[in-house]
């Protein structure tokens, strides 16, 4: 299969809506994330998917606007979900290039069968309250944040490529970095490599000098929200 991934550049498309009028508390969602597969073989989902065949997705659905209590995520009374699948980044890019046109279909037409599923298995009428829409693929990583083949987590995680990872140092004098490339990709990732950099570079171990044991102890003190 990884052989196969590497022909392919596995990506992301990820559909953004803005809702109102809906909770969706109600429809069982929380502050975790869903991943919803349409079929138990998840090695023939991402072949299919890769291969441009979306008859069975997989479907990645988020709801930022219910993991944190912070109100201003989003305006007064709506709520955010994210829904996401996976996409062969060179299927779109040569849309791309070839026709904006024939790209902006295709992306709509991924997106309108996220929606179906959505709709069919945890919102019904979702659309209704749909107040804003917002696409985003692997060309749209690349065109806004120049990311390399649109990638959203860094340089892929095969074996190899993390074994040779390069960490804060590099060949080239005075020259460091931390990034999702650097560590582990995400958000925790990229943020402990950056952590790790300045401590390494400044000796300031900030981190508190603390067991597993006493943190978990303190974690519901600084997060009472959560548990
Ligand atoms: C749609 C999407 C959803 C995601 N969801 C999550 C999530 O829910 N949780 C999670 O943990 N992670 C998530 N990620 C992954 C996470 O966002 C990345 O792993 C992380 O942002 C990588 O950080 P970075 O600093 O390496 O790169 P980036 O955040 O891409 O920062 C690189 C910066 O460098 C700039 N840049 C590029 N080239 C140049 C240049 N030549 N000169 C100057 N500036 C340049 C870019 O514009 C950009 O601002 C998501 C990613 C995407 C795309």
């Amino acid at each position: 299969m990884i052989a196969e991934a590497r022909k392919m550049l596995s990506d992301g498309l990820i559909v953004y809506l803005g809702l109102k009028d809906i909770d969706l508390r109600k429809y069982g969602f929380g502050s975790f994330n869903i991943w919803h597969q349409e079929q138990w073989n998840m090695n023939k989902t991402w072949k299919e998917q890769l291969a441009g065949n979306f008859d069975h997705p997989w479907v990645f659905l988020s709801t930022p606007t219910l993991h944190t209590k912070d109100t201003s995520t989003a305006p007064t009374g709506r709520q955010i979900l994210e829904v996401e699948t996976l996409v062969d980044y060179q299927e779109l890019k040569t849309l791309q290039e070839r026709s904006y046109t024939e790209y902006l279909k295709r992306k709509h037409q991924i997106a309108e069968k996220l929606l179906d599923i959505v709709e069919q298995k945890f919102i019904p009428n979702l659309r209704q309250h749909i107040e804003l829409k917002v696409i985003g693929t692997a060309t749209t990583n690349e065109d806004f944040v120049m990311a390399p083949k649109g990638n959203a987590y860094g340089a892929a995680l095969w074996p190899n490529y993390l074994k040779s990872r390069l960490h804060g140092t590099t060949p080239f004098a005075n020259f460091f970095w931390c990034n999702a490339t650097s560590g582990w990709g995400g958000v925790y990732g990229t943020t402990n490599t950056g952590m790790s950099l300045y401590t390494q570079l400044t000796g300031d171990d900030f981190c508190p000098d603390i067991t597993d044991e006493q943190l978990i102890a303190e974690l519901p003190t600084h997060y009472p929200d959560q548990f």
